[in-house]
């Protein structure tokens, strides 16, 4: 029993097996306490990772399909990711995730590179534009065509893959007669016989980059094919994901300059672009910022609207109120200007319906009065 307490005291640094076997001896902590303790164990190491998870889950958004793919047009330095955390006016937290060249992120580097980073999601909106604008593209298809084109046998060279054939079964005869003469001669013709290998092997040769070059061929046909199909789901669907296998298997590289053009370097051999520039992706989310802002501003005056000072000045005007009288009420809950009061809330009360502006009947000054609409 000493024994055993010893041990629990030593720290075990490695030297020690370390396990714990049940009911083995008598429990220093009682059963019921170390499940107790187990339990919080657990519960803490769940509450670990889900913190964990939250706090490196921006990393899941990083689009991998980038990864080693981008180049820099200016210096022909890779791409690094950056993710911010930016707080936006609605009080909120947003991912913003970039790129940059990798050259280009040292901004104290003697020969800098002078590109700059690059939000995400105008990589992927820009690759999607592209993809769209290959929907029955003739010059794209035209481009296809020359490639497979060269990449086929021409007639001269199908000629030549027939007379190559011919001759290598022309020279295994060959070669086999001087083998079998050789065997006769105890190997005195053998220069003839390496001579004879030696051109077999450079024909073969010769056969297999020409079948390598049709096999190639039909691949880019097999390739184009999916890559409309794909093109044509693209054009059909208003909203789409960013399609991360096409770009990971038809995109070899992507050369990115500083203005925001982008080169595409397809795997059939082919370099393409489109017009797309970041300027333009700027503006677009300068105009969607100015659209967030302005419902920010509908959505606060709306709420005013229903809010306790209007609801206050309606029940005000109950009775016949002059403008006057409008104006010292209001002040008398907030700080409320003459032409903002007419402008923002009277005249949309008005237009709601739920405040009329006349002169009294039987009343003998020509006065306008607000007053609630019945
Ligand atoms: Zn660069």
């Amino acid at each position: 029993m000493l024994d055993t307490l010893e041990e629990k005291v030593a720290t075990n640094q490695g030297e020690l097996p370390q396990y714990y076997i049940e009911g083995h001896h008598e429990a220093i902590i009682d059963p019921e306490e170390w499940e107790a303790v187990q339990a919080i164990i657990e519960e803490r190491s769940i509450a670990f990772k889900t913190r964990n998870h939250k706090k490196y889950s921006k990393n899941t958004h990083k689009n991998v399909a980038f990864i080693d793919k981008l180049q820099c047009g200016e210096c022909g330095n890779g791409f690094t990711h950056q993710r911010a955390v930016e707080r936006r006016s609605d009080g909120k937290e947003y991912e913003v995730h970039r790129w940059v060249c990798r050259l280009a992120q040292k901004y104290y580097a003697v020969d800098g590179c002078s590109s700059h980073r690059f939000q995400q999601t105008y990589f992927e909106q820009h690759f999607i534009k592209m993809l769209k604008e290959l929907h029955q593209n003739e010059a794209f298809q035209a481009e296809v065509n020359k490639v497979i084109a060269r990449t086929e046998l021409s007639a001269q060279e199908l000629n030549l893959e027939e007379e190559v054939r011919k001759r290598i079964e022309q020279l295994n005869q060959a070669l086999y007669e001087a083998v079998d003469e050789e065997l006769h001669q105890d190997g005195q013709d053998s220069k003839r016989v390496d001579d004879l290998s030696g051109e077999l092997v450079n024909l073969h040769k010769q056969l297999k980059a020409f079948s390598d070059r049709k096999k190639l061929a039909g691949q880019y046909k097999n390739e184009y094919k999916e890559l409309m199909k794909q093109v044509k789901k693209l054009h059909e669907e208003q909203q789409q994901p960013f399609p991360a296998e096409l770009y990971t298997q038809f995109v070899e590289q992507a050369t990115v300059y500083k203005d925001g053009k982008i080169v595409y370097h397809f795997s059939m051999g082919i370099d393409w672009s489109t017009d797309e520039r970041y300027e333009s992706y700027r503006y677009q989310l300068l105009e969607e910022k100015k659209a967030r802002r302005h419902a920010k501003r509908k959505k606060k005056h709306s709420d005013f609207l229903k809010g306790p000072e209007v609801t206050a000045l309606l029940e005000y005007c109950e009775k016949p109120r002059r403008w006057g009288e409008i104006l010292d009420f209001m002040n008398t809950m907030m700080f409320i200007s003459d032409s903002h009061l007419r402008s923002s809330v009277i005249q949309t009360l008005m237009e709601k319906g739920k405040l009329q502006k006349e002169f009294l009947p039987n009343h003998q000054r020509k006065h306008k009065y607000y007053m609630v609409k019945k």
